[in-house]
């Protein structure tokens, strides 16, 4: 598990992104949300139809973020969901955020 000075630094870095997603107006709709709605809105324009998927993006991100919050919160932070193992530093330091070693988050996208 993660602790101390590094769990200290991954919290940091969390909420810098957090910010900086907030600050470009990423924000999560409310729970049981509206996701259709944002794609019919888009359909008429390609270059809108982009943006809005580069939104959704950051938006996945925000979650992402959230999660990892709250897996600080709960102890659990830097253990891979599927095989209970440290993540290692070198891939926290890039996706703070990330949920799986990178042995199953190879798996997980194949
Ligand atoms: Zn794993």
């Amino acid at each position: 598990m993660t602790k101390g000075k590094d769990l200290e630094r991954y919290t940091t870095l969390l909420f810098a992104k957090r910010d900086e997603l907030w600050a470009r107006g990423v924000t999560l709709p409310p729970a049981g949300g509206t996701k259709g709605d944002i794609m019919d809105v888009a359909s008429a324009d390609v270059e809108a139809d982009l943006q809005v998927r580069f939104r959704e993006a950051d938006r996945l991100v925000l979650k992402e973020i959230e999660d990892a919050l709250g897996r600080i919160r709960a102890g659990s932070f830097g253990v891979c969901e599927a095989c209970s193992q440290p993540i290692a530093k070198a891939r926290l330091d890039v996706v703070p955020w990330a949920r799986f070693c990178r042995d199953c988050g190879e798996r997980e996208r194949a």
